[in-house]
């Protein structure tokens, strides 16, 4: 079982190219089969060289790891189509020597003038082989001969039997008149001669299939198996890929998304598993993915539920690891503040990126803002008698901070949530923080202190 992904390289890895990347590589594991890498760089005018490696990069993060390839230095890179021209060219020979292609001299001029508007009427196929023959030194484009009266049924493995009428198929081009093969040649010829077994892809390239099977038929080679994946659709129902921007896989990465959380919700887009649980390692996954568990219809990117999970994978992250990934995603953050942090600040963020400004405020003195719970005489005393403790106690834990805190409040008749506001506001700059006697043992008595005082005065 040898499956393929496909990408061009004409922009960062899309997050719905990457999740046909993923169902290919879980089916692939699933089966103990083998996930190639083939990068389409066939098209002059979009394909990027410098996107290859992102590509690569965005696959190894979410730990889609390939089979095979050509050796880059101890591991294996990708197969590209650029390096397969050969192999391209020898497809065409043999489809034109078995009749199966036809050269073509129309011009797209010509081709309006007879008022062929979509498609095309076949001019060149009929042509007899004098006039070819007078013609083969001009340039021509190759175009591929749709078998007469040959409907096609596309057995798709999600979305069952496909019919396509003879009458829809057109003969499309397959060679530019400049020589460079087109989308159509190369990924049949490439599939046929990596021997893939099952073609993953997205619903979006259906239309495309007939002819595939067509080429594959006259090259009198084994067809794969199909099975179209459900595209994803945004929050608003629409094409996720028309979103601009923040789509890619590396823009989950510098917004703090967990690789585990991101394929953990992959997955589900269009699978889900037979337990019902939707928070699966990817040792699960693998065990339970069948695409027979594959949706027809699309599958709605769901930003919450990615949220969610996420937080549920941060919190699972040992302190050590959470520290790791925060200060790799950020190396500015000060590690001895979040290692102390680490398992206060779990439960609180949602991303890896909400860290350094959930911690900032126990290295950087955050600047004081109007609050309601300051300015006041009480919260003037509190404060002013807080300092007080604070500036003799011992020991400076933030259990005794803690304590002292609360006799200060309790003395001064104050409600216990009100009374520590004002506190909380001038050690954290807001209502809002990590705990709060932990931050004052970890902000340290000096600079507590301070803060205490200079929100009092203020
Ligand atoms: N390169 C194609 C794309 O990214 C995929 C081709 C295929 O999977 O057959 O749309």
């Amino acid at each position: 079982m040898r499956v393929r992904f496909a990408p061009n390289p004409s922009g960062d890895l899309h997050i719905g190219t990457a999740h046909t990347a993923f169902f290919n590589w879980l089916y692939a594991r699933h089966e103990g089969g083998v996930f190639v890498l083939r990068i389409e760089d066939t098209d002059p005018e979009t394909a990027k060289p410098e996107l290859v490696d992102p590509i690569m990069e965005s696959l190894r993060w979410l730990g889609i790891n390939w089979d095979e390839g050509p050796d880059i230095g101890g591991s294996f890179g990708p197969y590209r189509d650029s390096e397969r021209r050969t192999n391209h060219e020898e497809t065409v020979e043999q489809l034109l020597s078995a009749g199966a292609a036809y050269r073509c001299w129309c011009t797209r001029e010509q081709l309006e003038a007879r008022g062929v508007k979509a498609g095309y009427d076949r001019h060149c196929r009929m042509l007899s082989d004098a006039d070819r023959a007078t013609r083969s030194a001009e340039p021509a484009a190759i175009r591929f001969a749709v078998p007469d009266g040959r409907d096609v049924v596309v057995d798709d493995l999600v979305m069952g039997e496909v019919k396509f009428e003879y009458a829809d198929l057109q003969d499309r081009v397959i060679v530019r008149s400049d020589g460079s093969p087109l989308y159509l040649l190369a990924v049949t010829s490439d599939d046929v001669a990596m021997e893939i077994t099952h073609v993953l892809r997205g619903a979006d390239l259906l239309p495309s299939t007939p002819l595939q099977i067509l080429i594959t038929e006259a090259l009198g080679a084994d067809l794969p198996t199909f099975a179209h994946l459900p595209l994803l659709l945004g929050e608003n129902k629409g094409k996720l890929s028309k979103r601009k921007g923040s789509d890619g896989v590396l823009s989950f990465r510098e917004r703090g998304f967990l690789p585990e959380a991101l394929v953990n919700f992959l997955a589900l887009l269009g699978w889900s598993s037979p337990t019902q649980e939707e928070k699966l390692s990817v040792e699960q996954i693998i065990r339970e993915f069948t695409i027979d568990r594959v949706i027809e219809h699309p599958a709605v990117f769901d930003t919450t539920k990615l949220s969610w999970l996420n937080q549920q994978y941060i919190i699972e992250l040992d302190d050590a690891d959470l520290v790791r990934r925060v200060v790799e995603l950020d190396p500015s953050v000060p590690v001895d503040v979040v290692q102390p942090m680490a398992e206060l600040i779990k439960t609180r963020v949602t991303t890896l990126a909400e860290v350094p400004d959930a911690i900032r405020y126990i290295h950087e003195r955050p600047k004081l803002e109007t609050s309601k719970w300051l300015g006041t005489d009480e919260a003037n005393n509190t404060l002013e008698a807080v300092a007080e403790e604070l500036g003799s106690l011992e020991p400076w834990t933030a259990q005794a901070i803690g304590e002292a805190i609360q006799k200060v409040i309790a003395d001064l008749g104050l409600n216990r949530r009100k009374g520590t506001k004002p506190i909380f506001v001038a050690i954290s700059g807001s209502e809002v923080s990590l705990p709060l006697y932990e931050s004052i043992e970890l902000i340290g008595r000096s600079e507590a202190v301070a803060r205490l005082r200079a929100a009092s005065s203020g």
